[in-house]
């Protein structure tokens, strides 16, 4: 059986634990790998390797940084394609939807590629006679990243692409779930001419979070991943002094007025809601129906439900992958299980799909629930699956007041033909990322990227200009030259003259 270990100081590491969890191919449902599952002491021996590296790297010049940056991002383009089926090899989503995502975590290298620009500072002649004073900013030493299993290459490229290029070094823990991407990109980073220890990948579960968490040479942690440990890696970061970055989870809503260009709206809730089998933290879970277009939304989403191309990843014919596992599989049809008892209405069951020649699989089929309310749980948690439930609501006060109550607020769109209700609704709902027609909001990497509410504990987005924020500290310098002429102590809070 394969085994996949560390990569730590530019090599392969083994390191000291000998526990390890299976990784498997949704689309067969068979073993593919073993990977190791860190210790403390191999968690401490990525940061001792980091630490060092730190000091070298970040006293090169952002320049020097750009390039290798710039050698990054033709190296991911020479190896998309092996970067892609391993993606799609692990997690299960189908071939094109693992490009696009291997495309958005490729636009943070190129964004970061304009360090230089973004860390020039702002600068003051004369704030006080013969005073000046400038600001710049500084990176922060050794940074962290924790990542779901959800885009195997794009989380972690929002993150580590942007630490680096600011001048930090950088120990990645991915999913055990898909780890082979990100031992990828290291080793691909390394060939663009990253100095050995700059970028390190831990792989491992709980215990390499605690090593994380509790190690005082780990000045940042970026977090993506479920509410319940967002939480706790924000409350304990922040317990250990450390800057911290946790997002979480989400129920996105669409909300889809009775002026919409309906056939838009229902192909958008399709790939917001099937998309990647529902497993995205911009998927669309609730879709809201204002007023009398729910019936029509309903009996159009239900065909293209029923009719949704089920299959490997790999098969180009396929919409729609398996699940991640068995496990996460269960639990999703758990929920199905519970709308219904819940007494909600399931116009699309995919329970039961079964593939030829795949029966091992983690397959299921798109579910759709017509008639959910705010009490249920299937309304209120977030399932991470391809179940879609619609709302019905009278008017756009009451969708928006829907939106706004749901303890998460990742992203939210609304499909209408009306300027007014757009606005007002981009204006006034509590969400991170908004979308008026487009059905999944993320924002591109030169935006930044989170959301409000349970979505997100901490105060910066991910990449673009939050980004530079989040990996960089504020250093401003005030100087003056005296011309010769000593002057006498002063006691009194300096004004500028
Ligand atoms: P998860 O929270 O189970 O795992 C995320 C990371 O935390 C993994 O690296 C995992 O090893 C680690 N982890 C798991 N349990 C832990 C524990 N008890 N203590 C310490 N660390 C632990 O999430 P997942 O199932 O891998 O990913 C799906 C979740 O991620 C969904 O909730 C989804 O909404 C969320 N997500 C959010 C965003 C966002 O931008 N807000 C993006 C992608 C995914």
């Amino acid at each position: 059986m394969k085994l996949i270990e560390h990569f730590i100081g530019g090599k392969n590491f083994s390191g000291e634990s000998k526990k390890t969890s299976k990784v498997y191919n949704p689309a067969t449902g068979e073993q593919s790998a073993e990977v190791k599952l860190a210790n403390k002491n191999d968690l401490d021996n990525a940061v001792e390797s980091a630490n060092k590296a730190f000091k070298i790297w970040s006293d090169k010049p952002p320049i020097q940084r750009a390039r290798v940056m710039f050698k990054f991002k033709e190296i991911i383009e020479k190896n998309y394609d092996e970067l892609t089926k391993l993606i799609v090899l692990e997690h299960g989503k189908i071939y094109e939807d693992a490009k696009g995502s291997l495309t958005r975590g490729l636009e943070v290298v190129e964004y970061a590629c304009g360090i230089p620009q973004m860390l020039k500072g702002e600068f003051t002649e004369n704030v006080g006679t013969n005073v000046d004073s400038w600001s710049t900013r500084q990176p922060l030493g050794v940074c962290a990243g924790i990542t779901p299993f959800n885009f195997p290459a794009m989380v972690p490229m929002w993150m580590f692409p942007m630490a680096i290029a600011c001048g930090n070094s950088f120990v990645l823990k991915p999913s055990e779930k898909d780890p082979s991407c990100s031992l990828k990109l290291a080793e691909l980073f390394l060939e663009a001419g990253l100095p050995e220890g700059v970028f390190n990948v831990v792989n491992g579960g709980k215990e390499a979070v605690d090593a994380i968490i509790s190690n005082k040479k780990i000045s940042a942690v970026s977090f993506v991943g479920s509410t319940p440990i967002a939480k706790y890696i924000y409350e304990n970061c922040a317990r250990n002094e450390k800057r911290v970055q946790a997002l979480g989870g989400a129920k996105n809503h669409c909300v889809v007025m009775p002026d919409c260009d309906l056939d838009q709206a229902v192909n958008g809730l399709m790939g917001a809601a099937y998309g990647s089998a529902g497993e995205r933290c911009m998927a669309q879970s609730v879709a809201v129906a204002v007023g009398n277009i729910a019936d029509k939304l309903v009996e159009k989403l239900a065909k293209k439900v029923s009719d949704l191309k089920v299959g490997p990843g790999m098969d180009k014919n396929s919409e729609m992958g398996p699940l991640v596992t068995k496990e996460h599989l269960e639990k999703v049809k758990g929920y199905v299980d519970i709308g219904v008892k819940e007494g909600a209405k399931l116009v699309v069951d995919g329970r039961k799909v079964k593939l030829q020649g795949y029966e091992k699989g983690f397959y299921m089929g798109g579910c759709l629930f017509d008639n959910v309310t705010e009490k249920m749980k299937i309304y209120k948690e977030e399932i991470f699956g391809p179940v879609l439930s619609v709302v019905r609501v009278k008017n756009f006060e009451q969708a928006l007041k829907l939106v706004n109550n749901h303890e998460f607020g990742n992203g939210v769109s609304i499909f209408t033909r009306d300027g007014d209700s757009g606005r007002t609704f981009s204006h006034k709902v509590k969400v991170g990322m908004v979308g008026i027609n487009i059905p999944i909001p993320v924002p591109v990497a030169f935006h930044s990227f989170g959301g409000w509410k349970r979505s997100l504990f901490g105060d910066q987005h991910m990449h673009g200009p939050e980004g530079v924020r989040f990996y960089t500290k504020l250093k401003t310098v005030t100087s003056r030259w005296p011309s010769g002429l000593r002057s006498d102590p002063e006691f009194t809070m300096p004004t500028m003259k």
